[in-house]
């Protein structure tokens, strides 16, 4: 998101005069585009604004802006570190231009905003831009996970008018890339109804123009989800689409189907459990439970078969027992999942945990209980790369791979890391790999024809 975020803020820079650098010696003007959802995040950023610090005693020109979540969390007290100019949160980056052009202008502005979806900024994604495009088509959550500070940063949820988004994926692909990965906290509740940004994305019909262009051609109002997706899918069977991230308790089947018909919308869903217990799922707030998730599994595997699943899993939040965390292990062995995000919880301020639960599960246990998690994801993705020596996937190239210059690295369409030696193809092609072996993260294979 904050990927997207600051393609976004260097559009309206660009715009206005600056531009881009690709050195950080050669910039003027500083900006970090923070993160709170981790308190190690969050240290990252204060040691950067440290050393940013000590370069502005060298060269006090030199301005510094923070920006994203820890703009609204910290606001005054970041304005107080002698590295930092302007305080900026994610809704307020239409202020940024005015505010670097002006020496009355308020330093800081984190007001939340319950319409900005910044619909009609076309993101600055640089010159040397890859294939791969990540595409913003809401912000903000409203489900208050108990240990997530991302409703109290990032605001109420909105969803971004889908022709805008149309409009965007439609540029991209035309301008070479190849792949678009649709993102938003909680991309299943999307839904978007005429009236919900007119406010917010300055979209003005031409006055002889008779067409509403704010109507779906197709009549349905809202646009939920499932139906952008087929709508992005439409757009071209050239085009690979991602989406990013499902909750549980909003994937329906609709979305499953639309997946299945058709072949552009790879195959794999990111479905973050953050733990396989009952008593946990409760205390997290994430309103649904073991058997529902498991459920939703079945779904996935009875209506597309072959497609991978991703998890998040948090370890030790609030009086979790040995218990709850050996249901956690029991449920990844129960879904096998094919990859995970870990973590052990950290407390964030102000959130539902951090009021009402003891954060009281010791360091060394947290730490203990994640390792067990980890050395069994690492067994489970394994056995899941394992599986897929000797089939032959579609590969989208997307790069040298760090191993060596003589091999391109690229994702199948399961969002699997596939690395292979270059031969004839190009960045930005589709090859058909077959897998020879893999490692817990990584397949390896060699590009064949089509038809071997
Ligand atoms: S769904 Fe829950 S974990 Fe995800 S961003 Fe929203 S509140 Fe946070």
């Amino acid at each position: 998101m904050n990927v997207s975020d600051s393609e976004v803020v260097a559009r309206l820079l660009s715009d206005n005069g600056y531009r881009k650098c690709e050195h950080l010696e050669d910039a003027r003007i500083i900006f970090v585009n923070t993160c709170s959802i981790r308190e190690n995040a969050e240290k990252r950023v204060m040691g950067r604004l440290d050393l940013f610090a000590r370069m502005k005693k060298k060269d006090p020109g030199l301005k510094v802006g923070v920006l994203g979540c820890m703009a609204t969390r910290l606001r005054e007290q970041l304005l107080a570190h002698p590295a930092v100019d302007w305080v900026v949160g994610p809704d307020s980056y239409r202020h940024l231009p005015g505010m670097l052009g002006s020496s009355v202008a308020a330093p800081m502005e984190v007001k939340l905003s319950l319409t900005e979806t910044y619909a009609d900024i076309k993101p600055f994604r640089g010159v040397n831009h890859g294939i791969s495009a990540f595409v913003t088509i809401m912000r903000g959550c409203n489900n208050m996970c108990a240990y997530c500070i991302v409703p109290y940063v990032r605001g109420r949820e909105r969803s971004r008018d889908p022709f805008s988004i149309i409009e965007e994926i439609r540029d991209l692909l035309s301008g070479g890339f190849r792949e678009v990965t649709l993102l938003g906290q909680n991309v299943n509740s999307y839904c978007w109804t005429p009236d919900s940004d007119r406010d917010s994305c300055g979209f003005e019909p031409d006055q002889d123009d008779k067409t509403d262009h704010r109507t779906p051609e197709n009549g349905q109002v809202p646009v939920t989800f499932a139906q952008l997706l087929e709508r992005v899918a439409g757009i071209s069977p050239m085009l690979r689409v991602r989406y990013t991230t499902s909750h549980p308790k909003d994937m329906q089947d609709d979305v499953l189907h639309a997946m299945a018909g058709h072949p552009n919308i790879c195959k794999h869903i990111h479905l973050p459990v953050q733990s396989g217990s009952n008593n946990m799922l409760k205390k997290m707030n994430r309103r649904y439970t073991r058997e529902e998730y498991l459920e939703r599994i079945a779904a996935i595997r009875r209506i597309l078969p072959g497609c991978t699943i991703s998890s998040d899993m948090i370890s030790g939040f609030c009086s979790e027992t040995e218990e709850d965390h050996a249901q956690t292990l029991s449920l990844m062995e129960e879904v096998r999942f094919d990859q995970a995000y870990m973590f052990h919880y950290s407390q964030r301020p102000n959130t539902l945990a951090a009021r009402h639960y003891k954060d009281d599960v010791p360091e060394d246990v947290k730490i203990r209980r994640l390792n067990e998690i980890i050395a069994l994801q690492n067994r489970l993705s394994l056995a899941s790369n394992w599986a897929d020596v000797g089939k032959v996937f579609e590969v989208l190239v997307e790069g040298a791979s760090k191993r060596s210059n003589d091999w391109f690295f690229g994702r199948t369409g399961t969002n699997k890391v596939c690395v292979f030696p270059k031969a004839d193809s190009k960045v930005g092609e589709s090859v058909h790999v077959r897998v020879t072996s893999c490692t817990a993260a990584t397949l390896k294979g060699e590009i064949v024809n089509e038809n071997q």
